[in-house]
């Protein structure tokens, strides 16, 4: 067997290990008969024993987790395993749930319609008004039951000071729903192992799970290839590993790097280091008083001397969408690389990275309903494999000796090390679930929560949202005249309120608006109109001093 497991190109080669069944085996490995049950006599053969109980492919050259996983038959997008008998699968659960939402009637569940005489941003003018249709925009379908998706999340049934928690404190971390939470103690209880290099059962299905989830987030994001995936602990470490690596080898005294006035500390120091450390130059893409990137003003920043252009798709601090694909088409202009981080982005709105064209992405498992510690960095797969790899030690190598190493292709040449195994599977776990959902429909709900929070809030006196970009995702800053923004987060929590109140690590683009903190709700799917309601009843009695 060769020391190279099997593993090329960052998808499951198990030639080696059906060559083993069929040793043990002496029959066809995709003939079910041959297919043992947890048997502590017979060897591993790579297919889970469970996989035949649960409708499963039986095929041992069509590697799949030990749970339903029908979502990589030929690559495509997810067909039910409906029918094959026992316990309704998530996917059938789902389906039921999502076939009953379609009874949801919108005007049933608003308690209060919006006043639109003072539209002060795009979505609340024109044919996208709530005031079209039934309180909904004219072009949202009838959405989803929010409060089957709630249900879904377990800690959203917590009391906090005796009233249910209401969760507006998803910038910052989302909660996960229970299918996340069971599949990785699923991981736990039946394919702990670490992944490639062994011929045992476990190795195989940890193996499995964990390569699966790497083509989860390929087609989630649509990357060209798997290989294109490289798993990391978030958002901060890829950006970090591009700086390291691709930076540090490429860049030269003088070279510029532009970033964005809005981005998170995690997409301005790593720069700024390197810089330090190579005598680089750091500039600055200005916004508008409303929060976005100035376009005129980028353009002016470019120059020959511009290697990278880094920059975020959704302002964690504000809720900007940025013009990505323009920007990402002017830097290519100049010849310069281009790096999106979409922490911010990845659980509100599509995302396509062979359309926007970036040669990297970046964003975190946590904001995407995933477990922490775990991450992705997207990077072209030319580009990955013409880079220096980040960190040396076990899995990124093809061979070692004493005089020198031979480094894996992409993806493994950057996953050194034992990575996060369970985590990565919770995380495709966390993207079946919004995939089932649909994102489309999921950032059309929320723009209407966006658009009906706007509303109430700006009727508010003496709030200043802060903030105000025509394209807006996810969130809601602002301050309140006379109160410190932490008094107003610990009085909302009295209310069981959940939101983020400081400089939410992006300090530049605060100090933009003269602020050193602000308040920060920010929503995700299973927000719904009452949490804002609730909300916004709390915020009059702060500013009333009605505790
Ligand atoms: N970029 C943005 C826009 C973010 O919002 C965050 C997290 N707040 C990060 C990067 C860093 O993400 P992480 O802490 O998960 O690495």
């Amino acid at each position: 067997m060769s020391t190279n497991n099997g593993h090329t190109n960052g998808t499951p080669d198990i030639k080696w290990l059906e060559q083993l069944a069929n040793q043990f085996f002496k029959t066809a490995p995709n003939d079910a008969s041959s297919i043992p049950t947890y048997n502590i006599d017979k060897p591993a053969s790579g297919v889970s024993p469970s996989a035949p109980d649960q409708g499963n492919v039986k095929d041992i050259s069509h590697p799949q987790t030990s749970l339903p996983d029908p979502h990589f038959v030929d690559g495509q997008i997810p067909k039910s395993v409906a029918g094959s008998g026992g316990v309704a699968s998530f996917d059938e659960q789902l389906q039921q749930a999502l076939n009953s939402i379609q009874t949801f009637t919108p005007g049933s569940q608003l308690p209060y319609v919006p006043n639109f005489s003072e539209p002060a941003f795009y979505f609340l003018s024109g044919k996208q008004s709530l005031k079209d249709g039934n309180g909904l925009p004219a072009n949202v379908r009838a959405p989803f039951d929010v409060e089957k998706v709630k249900a879904d999340f377990p800690i959203l049934a917590e009391k906090i000071n005796g009233r249910n928690l209401i969760w507006l404190d998803n910038a910052a971390t989302t909660q996960k729903p229970k299918l996340v939470i069971d599949r990785i103690s699923y991981f736990y209880e039946h394919e702990n192992s670490n992944i490639h290099r062994a011929a045992h059962e476990l190795a195989a299905r940890a193996t499995d799970a964990y390569e699966n989830a790497r083509k989860k987030v390929q087609l989630f994001i649509n990357a060209a290839s798997p290989n294109e995936i490289v798993f990391v602990r978030g958002s901060t470490e890829a950006i970090n590993l591009v700086a390291q690596s691709w930076g540090d080898e490429q860049l030269r005294p003088g070279d510029e790097i532009i970033v964005s006035h809005l981005e998170h500390h995690a997409n301005i120091v790593p720069w700024q280091q390197l810089a330090a450390k190579k005598g680089l130059v750091l500039r600055v893409i200005p916004v508008d008083d409303d929060g976005q990137v100035l376009l005129d003003e980028y353009a002016k920043l470019l120059n020959a001397k511009t290697r990278l252009v880094s920059f975020t798709q959704v302002s964690n601090a504000l809720g900007t969408v940025t013009p990505a694909k323009e920007i990402v088409s002017m830097a290519h202009a100049i010849g310069a690389k281009v790096l999106v981080d979409g922490a911010q982005a990845v659980s509100h709105l599509r995302v396509n990275v062979q359309e926007l064209n970036c040669d990297w992405y970046v964003f975190s498992g946590h904001k995407v309903f995933g477990p922490t510690g775990i991450g992705v960095l997207f990077g072209k797969e030319a580009l990955l494999n013409e880079t220096q790899p980040w960190q040396g030690g076990g899995n990124m190598i093809k061979d070692v000796t004493f005089d020198k190493t031979v480094y894996q292709p992409a993806p493994g040449r950057f996953e050194a090390g034992t990575g996060n195994i369970a985590d990565a599977v919770g995380l495709g776990a966390a993207i079946d679930y919004v995939t089932h959902i649909g994102i489309d429909l999921i950032n059309e709900y929320e723009h209407y929560l966006l658009v009906y929070a706007t509303n109430l809030l700006k009727q508010i006196k003496g709030l200043r949202l802060i903030g105000t970009a025509a394209d807006k995702a996810g969130v809601l800053s602002f301050t309140l005249d006379g109160f410190k923004t932490e008094e107003v987060g610990a009085w909302l929590n009295k209310w069981g309120i959940a939101v983020r109140s400081g400089h939410h690590c992006a300090q530049p683009i605060l100090r933009r608006f003269g602020v050193e903190s602000t308040v920060r709700p920010s929503l995700a799917l299973y927000n719904t109109c009452s949490d804002i309601d609730a909300l916004v009843e709390a915020l009059y009695k702060i500013r009333n001093k009605v505790y």
